[in-house]
């Protein structure tokens, strides 16, 4: 576990077993031993034939744990909770959950309803967002939240509007000034009281690649001056009571407390003056930011690094809103945090195959048929490797990594030239091999093939270079034997994993047992931790590569620590044909009746009428590569 580091990111959800596996506390500190849940057993449960007691799920594979959401949320709130009360702060924490960061049904809905007790709401950023949302919310607290961020229109604002007519405590901020004139005549006609938040593009600026969005050149957000034309407009129109909510965002992942104290501190001043000018100020909403720690390391110093935990980041902003609103003399607001990564990454887990694992330039032949292809070499190229031969008995390595490659160049031209057979080729990138590896250079990094879509599943890894930690989730108890790479199933070169946690270009990883584990039944299961934010809402269907099937798991105290209380297969291909308008009915029958005019009874046993339901099978069964036993193109 420590060559993974498993230790600094997991903490406290993830660790090794005895068994080697990778064990999941699914409540934090307070598992007890018996309840921690075995990662391979979830996923044998998933994806084992129905046969054999499983579900039969394809992978890749999506587990995602609630106990992990809800601990993640009631941890968020007791930081909170316990920061207010230890700096005598007069006012309450109340959050929302971005649904961007993960818009799965069930995701929304848990956190709702885990977040009811203490009125955990949610922030939207666009029509859809805000419908899900809004029914979403009807079984919330009724004083919970619904944040409306973004872009809007006569129709986003109406909505919002509508809304508030619903009883939902909606709060509508402003992104642009523009947004002012559509809330004040549509609220008119309507009829509905709102509440308005304005977002202030702040002047701190986060410098790293998520804070782009923040400085006075931020894409969001109202300058001061915009600021106070909004409360001039609110207040000609009789409507300066309903502004009540300042928002800002300086971007995610923020890295330090430093940084973050300094934001805070300047959007409270922004609060005062707000309440100093008369508008009817309630909340101070510190949007997104709150980091993850992807790779252990606590030092901030990257994108994929904050050098705090939720308890410093709480006291943090609880200490610098304090401070302003003291000094000012002006009544603490209800502090309210959009946090998204930071509660929804532990929660859900992407497992995925390794299916075969060869070597960059493994040789081709055994060396009985090297020696026989060189041998018979052109006399030129004989003498060459006579000279290698020598060179290597007399323990002269430089020399002897010389002649090899330049038997290996001469060879290739001759080959190019046509006069040089294919094996001989071969035996001799297999002699060069052997010459690499008995001297200690052979490259050692090996590519592992997953059976995965990083375009799909791990888009930011693709675009903007994040990083996650991917383990194997299983032989935990041995001394990883090779390191690689990872290559996914698109044809396409950028879909690859070559940089991991820690700067590291290569992973520790298993031989794959058997022939090369996938076809033989051996199995190498990986892991990619902490993705449960954006990964799922941003990824995209490249060479047609649906989603992951997802297994939804609940600590249980029956016979096994677990239950599977929800199992969907993944987008089939039909699924993913219909995102690009083709029409797999259509398609179907177009092939079925192709099948009728081409392929006969007799003709190699294989009757149309099977044809046509292997056919069927393929547009029902996921893109990604099956095990050979659930192969569907045979004529059954
Ligand atoms: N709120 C707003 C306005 C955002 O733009 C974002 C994302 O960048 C968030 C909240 C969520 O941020 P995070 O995932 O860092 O908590």
């Amino acid at each position: 576990s420590s060559l993974y580091k498993i230790d600094l990111w997991g903490a406290p959800y993830f660790s090794v077993n005895s068994s080697g596996n990778i064990s999941v506390k699914p409540f934090g500190p307070a598992t007890l031993p018996h309840q921690e849940i075995d990662l391979l057993k979830v996923v044998k449960k998933a994806s084992d034939p129905k046969s054999a007691g499983g579900l039969g799920l394809q992978l890749p594979l999506i587990v995602r744990l609630p106990d992990v959401l809800k601990n993640r949320l009631e941890s968020l709130q007791s930081a909170f909770e316990f920061a207010i009360q230890s700096q005598g702060y007069e006012s309450h924490y109340q959050g929302v959950y971005p649904v961007k960061c993960n818009q799965d049904r069930f995701v929304v809905e848990d956190i709702v309803e885990f977040g009811a007790g203490f009125r955990f709401g949610l922030e939207a950023g666009s029509k859809p967002e805000l419908l899900l949302a809004m029914s979403c919310l009807c079984k919330g607290s009724t004083e919970a939240l619904l944040v409306c961020n973004g872009f809007k229109d006569v129709e986003y604002i109406s909505l919002a509007l509508v809304a508030r007519k619903l009883a939902l405590n909606t709060v509508i901020v402003l992104e642009q000034e523009e947004e002012v004139d559509l809330v004040i005549d549509l609220s008119k006609k309507l009829s509905v009281r709102p509440v308005i938040g304005v977002r202030a593009k702040l002047r701190t600026k986060h410098s790293g690649h998520f804070g782009s969005t923040s400085g006075e050149k931020g894409k969001f957000g109202l300058t001061t001056t915009q600021i106070l034309r909004v409360v001039k407009k609110l207040q000609q129109s009789g409507m300066l009571d309903c502004l009540q909510l300042l928002h800002f965002h300086i971007g995610s992942q923020i890295p330090t407390t430093t940084l973050l104290a300094d934001g805070v501190g300047e959007a409270a001043q922004i609060y005062c003056e707000l309440v100093r000018l008369g508008a009817s100020m309630e909340v101070i909403d510190i949007g997104g930011g709150l980091g993850i720690d992807y790779d252990g390391s606590k030092s901030g110093k990257s994108d994929i690094s904050v050098s705090y935990g939720l308890e410093e980041y709480a006291a943090a902003v609880v200490q610098a809103v304090r401070f302003v609103c003291d000094r000012k003399s002006v009544k603490h607001p209800v502090i309210c945090s959009e946090s998204g990564r930071a509660i929804v990454s532990h929660h859900s887990i992407l497992i995925f195959e390794a299916v075969s694992g060869g070597a960059y330039n493994a040789p081709a032949m055994n060396t009985l048929s090297i020696q026989y292809f060189v041998e018979g070499l052109p006399e030129d190229l004989f003498a060459d490797y006579q000279k290698l031969s020598a060179a290597a008995i007399r323990g002269e390595y430089d020399t002897c990594l010389l002649y090899a490659d330049q038997l290996k160049q001469r060879c290739v031209e001759q080959f190019k030239e046509g006069s040089l057979g294919i094996e001989q080729l071969a035996a001799v990138d297999g002699l060069c091999e052997l010459v690499s590896k008995e001297i200690g250079l052979s490259d050692p990094i090996r590519t592992y093939h997953v059976n995965l879509s990083v375009f799909t599943s791990i888009p930011d890894f693709w675009g903007i270079g994040q990083l996650f930690p991917i383990v194997p989730i299983h032989r935990l108890d041995q001394r990883p034997s090779t390191r690689g790479i990872l290559s996914d199933l698109t044809c396409d070169s950028d879909g690859k994993i070559n940089k991991f946690i820690g700067g590291e270009s290569s992973l520790p990883l298993d031989e794959l047992e058997g022939d090369g584990g996938f076809s033989s039944g051996g199995r190498y299961y990986l892991g990619m931790f902490l993705g449960g934010a954006y990964e799922e809402a941003l990824g995209g269907v490249h060479n047609l590569f649906g989603g992951p099937s997802v297994v939804r798991v609940l600590q249980s105290d029956g016979p096994h620590s677990f239950a599977v209380t929800r199992a969907v297969p993944g987008p089939s291909c039909s699924d993913v044909l219909r995102v690009m308008q083709h029409e797999p009915e259509l398609m179907f029958q177009t092939l079925k009746h192709r099948a009728e005019e081409f392929v006969h009874e007799d003709d190699d046993g294989m009757a149309h009428i099977s044809l046509a339901s292997g056919l069927a099978r393929s547009f029902h069964n996921m893109p990604y590569l099956a095990a050979a036993s659930s192969c569907c193109l045979t004529a059954d």
